[in-house]
């Protein structure tokens, strides 16, 4: 008699069927008893976890197709606990079946005969189509149960990054703000509403920078996108998909309703690109606000009686600030004076600098021993490419001859990859990146002269975690600025710009000396 091997597949979908005694160990038992009691020959198990019977695109059957294909001289016999652990949709079954007839497997089951009648496979049609309908109805009413809770107020998908669920008595589990992430999420979406953030993207480089605080989350523009809109962040919950309108929930808020209409909104907008005139001319659109009226002022220009004049002016229209328009450079001056009031502590410029240096010195380290090692390499090809060299003429036929002048094509090739690889003038770069973060830890005023729009607008958003406010008679009020930096003097109008610049002397030199020695 032809011997027949044995090979089983276990599927499970959820948790819930390994509790309930149909988990892949259980199946894994009854199908190896039956193929004992049939006399086949046991080779292998191939289990399939947490995998819908929906789909035909299954690890475990792909390998078993695999495993069958690579052992084209016997014959098997696919042994499954049931034949809903096969498939529960009626049109894979069926693939799945074809799947192993044309390898000549025949498909068992401990539960039930497969037979190839008329009537055999009418039984197996009808019995496939239960478990697809078993499935369905089963889905249906998850879906309707998860209906009725989030009708009733209740959120029931996974959280939300900076959300977590948590057991209450009243509701069962219920959203929860999880910290820190919750407040992180937040200063996201509310910079992003009040154009802190301009665009997406500067959403995007506060969560890198933030990364650590959302431990596992895949932070790319899908989840900017996904935070962006979603309503759960409101307190609110809606899901048009199932025709649950817009509803109060139970769990906690994250952020205001006004707040969520505002990205909305902002999202359905084009982004507006920052275009040649606006960039040069403008710098503190948006960076200002008015204190009389709290909108942000812009800046543009006016049409007087002989030319035309640069202005900022705040946004509302119904704002009491007299005058409204303050001349561009005046406000641009009073800005640079404001920002030469505020450095950063001095211990961690001198830190910055000693970090900074260090990770310079050791990679300056690197990039010389790895030169070493390069050299090193170039000069055994070499060598190597002279021995063939020399053999050539002594080559006693033309094939061996071939070979060395292939050898030393290799070997030139070899060099020429090498030697495109390393680029010495990398680590002079290192010491200009160096030398622009150190320049601006040491006069934010230097820098703001300096750099381009881009680089304004970064370090406005590094110093202040408010815009800061103005009005023509008071001039600009104490801002609010983030950790690392001080105020250097008590804030008054009477300090004058050079009085100023001496309050910067320790850290200006520093940065000189550092200069001076390269
Ligand atoms: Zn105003």
């Amino acid at each position: 008699m032809e011997k027949l091997y044995s090979l089983i597949s276990p599927r499970v979908s959820s948790e819930r069927q390994v509790r309930e005694g149909h988990g892949l160990e259980s199946q894994e038992q009854r199908c190896r008893k039956y193929s004992d009691e049939k006399g086949y020959i046991y080779e292998k198990t191939f289990p399939d976890e947490g995998v819908s019977g929906a789909i035909l695109d299954r690890p475990a059957i792909k390998q078993m197709l695999q495993h069958i294909d690579n052992n084209p001289n016997k014959k098997y016999v696919v042994i499954f606990d049931d034949i809903n652990r096969i498939a529960r949709d009626i049109e894979v079954h069926w693939a799945i079946r074809k799947a192993f007839t044309l390898r000549g497997a025949v498909v068992e089951s401990p539960n039930f005969k497969f037979e190839d009648t008329a009537e055999g496979k009418f039984i197996e049609t009808i019995l496939a189509g239960k478990s697809q309908l078993d499935r369905e109805q089963n889905a249906r009413q998850v879906r309707q149960k998860m209906k009725a809770r989030l009708e009733c107020g209740v959120y029931c998908f996974s959280a939300p990054a900076g959300m977590e669920y948590k057991k209450t008595s009243e509701h069962g589990k219920l959203l929860h703000v999880k910290e820190p992430e919750a407040s992180l999420i937040r200063n996201a979406l509310e910079g992003f509403a009040n154009d802190r953030f301009l665009t997406q993207l500067d959403v995007l480089n506060f969560c890198l920078k933030n990364k650590e605080k959302l431990n596992g989350k895949k932070i790319n523009f899908n989840f900017v996108k996904r935070i962006l809109s979603e309503i759960i962040y409101t307190g609110y919950i809606e899901f048009p998909k199932w025709e649950v309108k817009r509803k109060k929930g139970f769990h906690q808020p994250l952020i205001n309703l006004e707040t969520y209409e505002k990205i909305q909104a902002k999202l359905k907008r084009p982004e507006k690109k920052l275009t040649e005139r606006d960039s040069v001319e403008f710098p503190l659109r948006q960076l200002v606000c008015c204190s009389i009226c709290g909108e942000k002022m812009t800046g543009s220009f006016h049409k007087g009686k002989h030319r035309y004049y640069a202005h900022y002016f705040c946004t509302s229209k119904n704002c009491p600030a007299k005058p409204r328009n303050i001349p561009k450079s005046f406000l641009e001056g009073e800005y640079k004076r404001l920002l030469g009031k505020i450095a950063p502590e001095s211990e961690i410029i001198e830190l910055t600098q000693a970090i900074a240096m260090d990770v310079w010195h050791k990679s300056i380290i690197g990039v010389k021993t790895s030169e070493k090692a390069t050299e090193k390499e170039i000069e055994t090809r070499e060598a190597q490419i002279e021995i063939f060299i020399d053999l050539i003429p002594k080559a006693t036929n033309d094939l061996v001859r071939t070979k060395y002048e292939s050898r030393i094509e290799i070997l030139e090739n070899e060099i020429l990859t090498i030697k495109k690889q390393t680029t010495p003038s990398d680590y002079l770069n290192c010491e200009e990146a160096i030398s622009e973060v150190l320049d601006f830890l040491g006069t934010p005023v230097d820098y703001w002269e300096k750099t381009n729009l881009e680089g304004k607008f970064m370090m406005h958003n590094l110093i202040f975690t408010a815009n800061p406010m103005y009005n023509a008679q008071n001039g600009f009020g104490t801002p609010e600025i983030s950790l690392p930096f001080t105020i250097k003097d008590a804030f008054s109008n009477s300090v004058s710009s050079s009085v100023d610049r001496t309050g910067l002397e320790p850290a200006t030199s520093s940065v000189q000396m550092r200069r001076s020695t390269r």
